[in-house]
């Protein structure tokens, strides 16, 4: 009796049913009352599944901190991903290395369990290879969202902790809205931005290129001249980097391979396909690798970081990443000021007599421009 209600109360939905793989069609249609999302759209069914299939996989696993390391377990740092295989540097050697199936990426809230920069734990397996263990906890992390999951985002690179700002003073000319952007990157993950101007010796005389970067001199920024072709300025950007995980950001052709390459001759630097380059695609699957500099630290140089839109600022909290403007705007008539056009706009009137430099204030408006619109009532 008591089994037979039992089975009469068991939970006959569609979803229950998936879960208990008692259905296994994938192509099926969802049934009308319990489907989640609108029909016909092909991502939305993806990530339907998706959902349930973390679902089952969570259940597996085995919560991973109950287990304590093994002490013959080696600490390294991942250099490199690519098609599952996991290169771990060591220090004094490079380990091929996979992912042990019981790590488990659903309660970090990113896609990829092991990232390029993660720090790890190590088991050897066969000479060369081993399994990854454990990852450390992450310092920082530099993601986007996940293609498939808007809930959950995935993992360009873990661990860096500073952003180098590559211009170039001509070809191309220097752009600085570009370095307005990255500077509200670095803020945004919490990444220390190092500023760099680089082809300095197109430059008829140092004043020149020196006047245009006193506003970030003024805003407390490190502001670095160099020059990739005379070698200006190259042993103080290596002094930087050392002992740093840097993330090297900027337009294509403002050389900073050139400059990875003057900072350490045998860095390996690849040029990416014009594919990843250009950033289309939504299956975007850029090689991410970090390059491992003498002096100590690494340098990363990826299409995934030159990407990097900014995500989480909404258009209300932009003045925030510009001190000089949020320092005049609490004097603006309006609460709501956007200091575009209203009367009794401080920040206008601090532009007009030049106490904030017009080229901050263009970049102030046209990065605003490019945010969306982000309105509670
Ligand atoms: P990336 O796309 O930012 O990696 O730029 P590259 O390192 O590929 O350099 C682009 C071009 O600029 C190449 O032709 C380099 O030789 C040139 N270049 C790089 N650095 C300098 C520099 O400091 N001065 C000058 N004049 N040219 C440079
Ligand atoms: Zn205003």
């Amino acid at each position: 009796m008591v089994k037979k209600r039992k089975r009469r109360k068991r939970d006959r939905s569609w979803r229950a049913r998936v879960l208990r793989g008692e259905i296994e069609d994938v192509d099926m249609e969802l049934p009308r009352e319990e489907r989640v999302l609108p029909r016909g759209r092909e991502e939305e069914r993806v990530e339907t599944w998706s959902k349930l299939e973390r679902e089952l996989k969570l259940r597996e696993s085995t919560p991973e901190e109950d287990i304590p390391p093994r002490e013959d377990w080696l600490p390294g740092v991942v250099v490199r991903v690519s098609k599952g295989v996991h290169h771990v540097d060591l220090g004094d050697e490079t380990m091929l290395c996979g992912v042990r199936g019981s790590l488990s990426a659903e309660q970090s809230g990113y896609t990829n369990v092991v990232a390029v920069g993660d720090r790890v734990l190590v088991s050897r397996g066969a000479p060369g290879h081993g399994m990854i263990e454990r990852v450390l906890p992450r310092r920082s992390v530099l993601a986007r969202p996940d293609v498939f999951n808007p809930d959950l985002s995935q993992v360009i690179v873990a661990n860096v902790d500073q952003l180098l700002i590559v211009s170039s003073w001509r070809e191309p000319r220097l752009w600085l809205e570009l370095i307005d952007r990255y500077l509200i990157a670095a803020a945004e993950g919490d990444m220390e931005p190092l500023i760099c101007l680089n082809k300095v010796d197109l430059a008829a005389d140092p004043g020149e290129y020196k006047e245009r970067m006193k506003i970030y001199h003024d805003l407390g920024y490190t502001v670095l001249y160099t020059s990739a072709l005379t070698g200006q300025g190259i042993e103080e950007l290596r002094e930087h980097l050392a002992d740093h995980e840097t993330a090297v950001v900027g337009m294509s052709g403002v050389g900073k391979s050139s400059l990875l390459m003057a900072v350490q001759p045998d860095l390996k630097l690849k040029v990416a396909p014009v594919s990843e380059r250009s950033g289309e695609g939504r299956h975007t699957t850029a090689q991410v690798s970090l390059l491992k500099l003498k002096g100590g630290g690494y340098v990363v140089d990826t299409p995934g970081i030159r990407e990097l839109g900014l995500i989480t600022v909404h258009r209300p909290e932009l003045v925030l990443y510009f001190p000089e403007i949020a320092a005049v705007a609490g004097q603006c008539k309006f609460n709501d000021c956007t200091h575009f056009h209203e009367p009794g706009c401080a920040v206008i009137a601090a532009v007009q007599d030049g106490r904030i430099p017009m080229s901050r204030y263009r970049s102030y408006c046209a990065i605003y421009d490019s945010l969306p619109e982000y309105y509670t009532e």
